[in-house]
């Protein structure tokens, strides 16, 4: 973007306290990368606002240079295309403030999960967080959020209570289901389409005794795991939560030495109530695991033990929400998982709905009533590996998937370039849409997942 384009922001940089790059700048390139840096996108201006009075003169700016906003705190989630919008990155939005008598979090939209989840370690209280910890608050919950607690608490954005949200038209307020429930509802799922949130009120969930299991199986056992975790799936109690990970590991120097090459699968559990009989009975029935461990847990134990990458990377995936589990879809999904072709997919991960996200609790845009799995298929970037044969192996996956699809996914979920649309139905677009019009008529907010 020329500098012709971005006059008001260049003047705006003499009174704005945090930072403000113009493409020009040295450091802009790699500061307007987002976290995945599969997605290339060139946005206008970037800017790391210090406070809320730099917001509305960034607001002001991009209005009068024709730019639209985007707030992405870090970027895992990237979609692609933010050229002509400043990107506004909160980290400076970091305040935390545990109210445990109440069982709230009041939490900034620069904060990610990482900090919430240390906080709360032997409080006798966990978060509604996301498997990675630096992913933000604001972005996992105003996508809808899926957790290691869905089954028992819902989506993320289910326990969202409230939130301070600056509007395009400066004013700055605490918006709860009171006092403005249609913003309420589409922050829940499409938050950055309707405003920008400076802080987000959240429920905690009380979990005195959190217990975890974990099992692998080798690979040759997969479908008698798959077909055991669906079984348990008709009758398990919503205080357990299960996740699946069918592992097929690179020989990539990079992985540890008794890890490449491998193949196998990993079933892990979680109860907020102690010891699952339950699980316990299914994955022992099914044969003997290589290694299983089983006992007390905490959120920052499983966060450690997760192994998901802390620092920005290139990724690409696919992902499906499901009405069912049938035997011939698992059969289907192992012979794809059989073929040497679609190496590029090394994990594909079955999470367990059901339990409360069939009746969620608050009315919100994200929802996943009546999907009962959601699978997603991890295709990392290894450094020094060939280039990848990615897109044919995840067009399969959606393939293979297509027949059980269930009516809408959650937005945190949806792939590069992949739109709401996915996330709800008809009425629910269009009542999307009605809320951001009378919100933001002139359009300063980016687009986002929802295409004018
Ligand atoms: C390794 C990894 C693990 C993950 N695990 C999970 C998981 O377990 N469950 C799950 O549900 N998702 C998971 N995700 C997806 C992740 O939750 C989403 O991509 C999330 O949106 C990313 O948060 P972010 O902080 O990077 O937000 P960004 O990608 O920077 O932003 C995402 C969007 O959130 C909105 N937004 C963010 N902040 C604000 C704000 N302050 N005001 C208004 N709008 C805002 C904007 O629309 C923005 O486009 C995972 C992603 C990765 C890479």
């Amino acid at each position: 973007m020329p500098m012709a384009h971005s006059s008001a922001l260049a003047i705006a940089r003499q009174s704005v306290r945090g930072a403000l790059l113009l493409p020009d700048d040295d450091g802009f390139a790699q500061a307007a990368q987002p976290w995945n840096r599969a997605i290339v996108q060139t946005p206008a201006a970037l800017a790391v606002p210090a406070d809320l009075d730099d917001l509305r003169v960034l607001i002001a700016a991009a209005r009068d240079d024709g730019l639209t906003v985007a707030v992405q705190p870090s970027g895992h989630g990237a979609s692609g295309d933010l050229s002509g919008a400043l990107v506004i990155r909160m980290s400076a939005f970091h305040d935390l403030a545990l109210d445990l008598d109440a069982g709230i979090v009041r939490v900034g939209s620069g904060v990610p999960w990482g900090t919430v989840v240390t906080a709360l370690e032997g409080t006798g209280w966990a978060a509604p967080a996301g498997t990675s910890p630096v992913v933000t608050v604001a972005g996992y919950t105003l996508g809808g959020g899926h957790s290691w607690f869905s089954r028992t608490v819902g989506l993320g954005s289910d326990n969202l209570r409230a939130a301070w949200v600056l509007r395009v038209d400066g004013r700055h307020e605490r918006v709860d289901d009171e006092s403005d429930p249609e913003l309420l509802w589409a922050l829940r799922g499409a938050g950055g389409i309707v405003g920008i949130v400076t802080a987000l009120e959240i429920d905690l969930i009380r979990s005195p005794s959190i217990w975890g299991a974990s099992f692998t199986f080798d690979a040759s056992a997969s479908g008698a795991v798959m077909r055991a975790v669906r079984d348990l799936a008709y009758d398990a109690p919503p205080e357990l939560n299960v996740f699946v990970d069918s592992m097929r590991m690179p020989d990539a120097p990079v992985l540890p030495e008794e890890l490449r090459g491998q193949s196998f699968i990993t079933v892990q559990g979680l109860t907020t109530d102690g010891p699952s009989d339950r699980l316990l009975d299914a994955m022992r029935a099914v044969g003997s695991a290589s290694r299983e461990t089983t006992g007390p847990t905490s959120p920052a134990t499983i966060a450690a033990a997760s192994g998901e990458p802390t620092e920005p990377t290139p990724g690409r995936g696919a992902s499906a929400a499901l009405s069912s589990l049938e035997d011939s879809l698992i059969d289907e999904l192992l012979a794809f998982r059989a073929q040497p072709e679609h190496w590029p997919i090394m994990g594909i991960g079955i999470r367990m709905l059901g339990g409360a996200l069939v009746a969620p609790r608050r009315s919100g845009f994200a929802e996943l009533r009546e999907a009962r799995w959601l699978l997603h298929a991890l295709v990392p970037v290894f450094p020094g590996a060939a280039p990848e044969p990615a897109d044919a192996s995840i067009a399969e996956f959606d393939r293979v998937l297509s027949s059980a699809l269930a009516p809408h996914t959650v937005p945190t979920f949806l792939g590069p370039g992949q739109t709401l649309e996915l996330c709800g139905a008809p009425p629910a677009v269009d009542r999307l849409r009605a809320v951001r019009t009378a919100l933001d008529p002139d359009g300063i907010l980016h687009e986002g997942r929802l295409p004018r």
